[in-house]
C-alpha cells in the first residue's frame, strides 16, 4: 500500500508495534489456575465486540457481572482478577517475552517530528504495556483504550475521538494496525485509511514507506 495524504497516525498495539506470537499460550500457562475465569473473559469480549456502552462505567459493570453470573462470583472477585491477576500478568509477560518491532524507536522519531500520532489498543494499561516493551510513551500525543470509552473495536466511535484530540480530520488519518476484522473495520467505518501490518515483511514495509513519504512531504 501507497501511503498519502495522512497527517495523523492510530497505532494498534498488540501485535503490531510488537510481535504477539504466542501470546495466548504465555497468557494460558500464567493463568493456568484461573483458566475458567480467563476463558469466560475471552468470550465475554468477543461477544461484546464493537457493543456500545456509552462509557466505561457501564461497560465494566456489564462486564464484570455477566462474567460473575456465569461462574458465580461475585463483581469484585471478577474485578481483582480482572485488574491484579489478568493485567498485571500480560503486563509481566510483556516485560519479560516481548519486545518493540525493530527499528520501531527510529522510526516514532522520525515521524513524531512531522505529525501526532496515537496508539490504541483494544486492551486497557496501555502505558504500563508501553513500558513493558520498552517503547516511549511521550511519542504519542495520545494514548487510549477501548475499555476507557465503553465500547471494543470494531467501532468507530473512539477512532474519531482520536482524531479529533490530534485535530487533523478522519480521512487524513491513517489506522495502522494487525487485525482487519477489528482495526480494519473501525477505520472504515470512521473514514479512515487503514494500514495492515501483521509481521515483521509488512512491518519494513510499512516503515519504508513511511520514511519515504514523510521526505517526499518535506
Ligand atoms: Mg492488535
Amino acid at each position: 500500500m501507497k501511503i498519502s495524504n495522512c497527517d495523523a497516525l492510530i497505532f494498534d498495539l498488540d501485535g503490531t508495534l510488537y510481535n504477539k506470537k504466542k501470546i495466548a499460550f504465555f497468557t494460558m500457562m500464567q493463568q493456568w489456575r484461573h483458566l475458567r475465569i480467563l476463558s469466560v473473559s475471552n468470550k465475554r469480549r468477543g461477544e461484546l465486540k464493537g457493543v456500545d456502552f456509552g462509557d466505561s462505567v457501564l461497560y465494566y459493570q456489564n462486564f464484570y457481572n455477566s462474567i460473575g453470573e456465569e461462574l458465580s462470583l461475585s463483581v469484585e472477585t471478577v474485578k481483582d482478577w480482572y485488574i491484579n491477576t489478568f493485567y498485571r500478568g500480560f503486563i509481566g509477560i510483556l516485560e519479560q517475552r516481548y519486545s518493540a518491532r525493530k527499528n520501531l524507536k527510529t522510526l516514532l522519531e522520525h515521524i513524531d517530528k512531522e505529525f501526532p500520532m496515537a496508539v490504541f489498543s483494544d486492551y486497557a494499561f496501555v502505558e504500563e504495556r508501553l513500558r513493558a516493551l520498552e517503547i516511549d510513551d511521550s511519542l504519542f500525543s495520545v494514548i487510549s483504550h477501548s475499555e476507557e470509552y465503553g465500547v471494543l473495536k470494531p467501532s468507530a466511535r473512539p477512532l474519531l475521538d482520536l482524531s479529533l484530540k490530534m485535530g487533523v480530520s478522519a480521512d487524513r488519518t491513517l489506522v495502522v494496525g494487525d487485525r482487519v476484522d477489528t482495526d480494519g473495520e473501525a477505520a472504515l467505518k470512521a473514514g479512515m485509511m487503514f494500514y495492515h501490518v501483521d509481521s515483521e515483511d509488512k512491518w519494513d514495509q510499512f516503515s519504508k514507506e513511511m520514511h519515504k513519504y514523510i521526505e517526499m512531504r518535506g
